[in-house]
């Protein structure tokens, strides 16, 4: 595996997490921006995630193995290579192994910028109910040990991932919006922000190399993706052709779900709650100093809309796959009835 050639004006990228579902978005985007990509892979997950891995291996990554909790051999990581930004997209349980990883990029003192493991809500702002909001205080105490130990940094703020949002699923992406039922929260009316895989590796990628975004947090509110889920359910609808029953789930069954403390689930239905029925992603400006919106950064770049996102689902449906950029999984294609498309009004 040849060392790629680095693009003028840009170093090394180190990536934690790649063998993971935004890690891999993001990797993925680094190598077809033609970055030198590095990425750092427990030896675990190198065997059990091969395919993904390898694919990004195929395509010019080179894999460094390692684990974060290990500061030592990430400072030498770091030297040896002469990484210049780290990303992390390590799992909702791994934010405090990101710790001793901040530690090793402060005493390298080389590092031009870290994107710490965000990928999701203002977690300063947002205050879902337990156990969502643990995860939120472990990100905010990262957060709060880069900005005191001077890590340049930039926080990446996409919202949801275009896809249905099931309330049980921290990957809604690698599965087909429902071809049965909708679940629609409360009254279906809260609006949010989706943002397709493609895109959140594609600005993350962007706003790592920009001087605008040294230390701020980049938020994404793409206007074409700016949907409720009653508007979700019935573009769906427009793509399979059918209409389907909608089911309730009201903030009280959420809010049970999110007490039932099964990890991850309950972790989703907290975060579930506090889009579609709080509004955690619009209840604010963007004004402050120290934030950005993705779309004023590159007013050039076009995001992927929600409607292209939804025909590939389709697409995905007809071939009787389900699977997201990060590996394609095999459906029940017998379990759903297909129809034509309805042509667009
Ligand atoms: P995944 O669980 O899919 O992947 C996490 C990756 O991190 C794995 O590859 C794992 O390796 C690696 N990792 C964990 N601990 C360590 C360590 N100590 N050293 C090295 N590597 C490690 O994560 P997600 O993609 O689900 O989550 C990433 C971030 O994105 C989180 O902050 C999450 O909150 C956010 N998110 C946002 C979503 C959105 O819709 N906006 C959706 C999902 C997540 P291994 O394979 O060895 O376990």
């Amino acid at each position: 595996n040849s060392i790629p050639v680095a693009k003028e004006g840009y170093g090394r990228v180190l990536i934690v997490g790649a063998a993971g579902f935004i890690g891999h978005l993001v990797a993925a985007a680094s190598l077809r921006a033609g970055m030198p990509t590095y990425l750092l892979v427990r030896s675990a997950s190198a065997t059990k995630a091969k395919p993904t891995v390898k694919a990004l291996q195929d395509q010019g990554a080179i894999i460094v193995q390692g684990d974060i909790n290990d500061k030592e051999c990430t400072e030498r990581t770091l030297k040896e290579l002469k990484i210049e930004t780290v990303i992390s997209a390590v799992g909702g349980e791994a934010v405090m192994d990101q710790i001793p990883l901040v530690e090793a990029i402060k005493a390298v003192g080389t590092i031009k910028r870290f994107m710490p493991s965000e990928f999701g809500h203002d977690v300063d702002r947002a205050e879902p109910v337990q156990p969502g909001m643990n995860m939120y205080i472990q990100k905010r105490q990262v957060r709060r040990l880069i900005e005191d130990s001077g890590v340049p940094y930039t926080y990446i703020l996409c919202n949801s991932i275009a896809s249905w949002p099931y309330f049980d699923n921290t990957h809604p992406s690698e599965v087909l919006p429902p071809t049965d039922k909708f679940h629609i929260y409360g009254d279906g009316s809260v609006k949010a922000y989706f943002v397709a895989g493609s895109d959140i590796g594609k600005f993350t990628i962007k706003a790592l190399y920009d001087p605008r975004t040294l230390n701020k947090s980049v938020h994404f509110r793409p206007k074409s993706n700016y949907f409720c889920i009653n508007e979700l359910a019935s573009l769906w609808e427009s793509k399979i052709g059918r209409v389907l029953p909608r089911v309730t789930v009201s903030e009280d069954h959420l809010l049970a779900l999110a007490a039932e403390n099964r990890i991850p689930e309950s972790i989703v239905a907290s975060f579930t709650h506090d889009i579609f029925i709080k509004g955690c992603q619009i209840n604010f400006d963007i004004e402050g100093p120290d934030e950005m919106e993705v779309g004023d950064l590159y007013p050039e770049e076009r995001f992927i809309t929600l409607d292209q996102c939804f025909n590939e689902f389709y697409a995905r449906l007809l071939k009787g796959k389900v699977g997201a950029e990060g590996g394609e999984k095999v459906s029940k294609a017998e379990d759903v009835v297909i129809t034509p498309p309805v042509e667009a009004a």
